[in-house]
């Protein structure tokens, strides 16, 4: 019996598991049920439970054989503060929280997979199962790094996978090299004089000089960054004083910035400081950047992407492989373990039904039909990597 077959007869099981995941979402660095469950799930099938790496972050882990290999395969766990608007029979029981980026599929499918080496032990070398707390931009994977995750569990290669509403159920798609965005939040203070709103020569106006900074930021993608190099800088927020008649102390401007390459990051933060602090003195006041990368670019290393993909050209067919994908802008922060590992994370679809949900909407389910797919394909990376001779 092939791989997929034997793990589509636990089917019901898996759709269980995911919807009472569903139905029960925690915040990032708050799933403890979420956590318990897997834990409890992973001793089970007779794995290694280590629990607390990166806070609510849990590694199983399955050996089989002598072979010094390793592989690691990453699933997230967390919800995201959105009022769920479905009337599904599994919705949301917390008010305001929801699994509205199908992580409850993510951690499904890693489980199911779990269940299925534990029990068949078919290959040679330690598999860790990685549950990431936190993906939704408060660094869970970074946690996890930090924490020690590949010192204490090596891995020679990771790998990740997420679900893609518009994509048929069945298919898969990736792209070699950057596939997503990197992203940085900013902040400047611009520190001028504080005056009397009618005595302007008494003071620095510094709700002007956030004007001109903000103006001179557009000159950053437009003249700094290559042209074929994709990037965004936006200023999303301004902010400065509080009485009609009083010239504030300081502004404060506020925005994000993407790109697909560490180096157009760097490139984008070193001329924002030079244009803040340039403008800034041009006026007598001050500005002050604080530039915060929150997730790096992702990027799929060549081989291990080929391999991920070679894997689930073998279980759906090549026909139903896209290897040539989309650039996303949007970011993913299992880029913190793909910068310290070799490995590739691909998008399983999700489903094209007519009007079906995007992630991050109100209405968004994950499809249960993914989930024997997913897990097959977790498992085949176990197998395939670490081949029995
Ligand atoms: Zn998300
Ligand atoms: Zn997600």
């Amino acid at each position: 019996m092939g791989i997929i077959e034997r793990i589509a007869e636990v089917h019901d099981d898996l759709t269980n598991w995911r919807r009472d995941i569903h139905a029960h979402p925690e915040l990032g660095f708050e799933e403890h049920r979420t956590s318990d469950l897997i834990a409890q799930k992973l001793a089970e099938f007779g794995c290694e439970v280590f629990r607390g790496i990166g806070r609510t972050g849990i590694v199983g882990r399955l050996r089989a054989g002598a072979s010094p290999r390793s592989i690691g395969l990453r699933a997230d766990m967390d919800a995201l503060p959105i009022q769920e608007a479905t009337n599904l029979p599994h919705r949301s029981r917390h008010d305001g929280q929801m699994h509205a980026c199908g992580h409850d599929g993510h951690t499904t499918m890693l489980l199911g997979a779990a269940r299925y080496l534990a029990e068949t032990r078919n290959f040679d070398g330690m598999v860790h199962l990685i549950f990431q707390p936190a993906e939704e931009g408060l660094g869970g994977g970074e946690a996890m790094v930090k924490d020690g995750l590949f010192e204490r569990f090596p891995c020679d290669a990771v790998f990740g996978m997420h679900n893609r509403p518009g994509l048929a159920v069945g298919k898969f798609q990736i792209r070699t090299g950057p596939m997503m965005a990197g992203g940085a939040y900013f902040d400047i203070a611009v520190t001028g004089r504080g005056a009397h709103g009618a005595r302007p020569e008494a003071g620095i106006d510094p709700v002007i000089v956030a004007s001109h900074i903000t103006t001179a930021l557009q000159t950053v993608v437009s003249r700094n960054v290559r042209p074929l190099d994709t990037a965004v800088l936006s200023v999303t927020q301004i902010h400065a004083g509080d009485a009609y008649n009083v010239i504030p102390e300081q502004a404060f401007i506020r925005g994000t910035a993407r790109a697909f390459v560490s180096e157009t990051l760097s490139l984008i933060e070193q001329n924002m400081r030079r244009i803040a602090s340039g403008v800034a003195s041009g006026f007598g006041a001050a500005a002050q950047l604080d530039f915060r990368i929150i997730f790096p670019p992702l990027v799929n290393d060549a081989t291990e992407a080929e391999f991920i993909a070679d894997t689930a050209a073998g279980l759906v067919g090549e026909d139903n492989i896209n290897r040539n994908g989309n650039l996303v802008m949007a970011s993913e922060d299992f880029s913190f373990m793909l910068n310290r590992r070799p490995g590739a994370y691909i998008q399983i679809g999700n489903g094209d039904v007519e009007g079906g949900c995007e992630v991050h909407n109100p209405g968004y389910d994950f499809n249960d039909a993914a989930l024997p797919l997913g897990a097959s394909l977790f498992a085949r990376l176990a197998e395939r990597k670490l081949s029995l001779g």
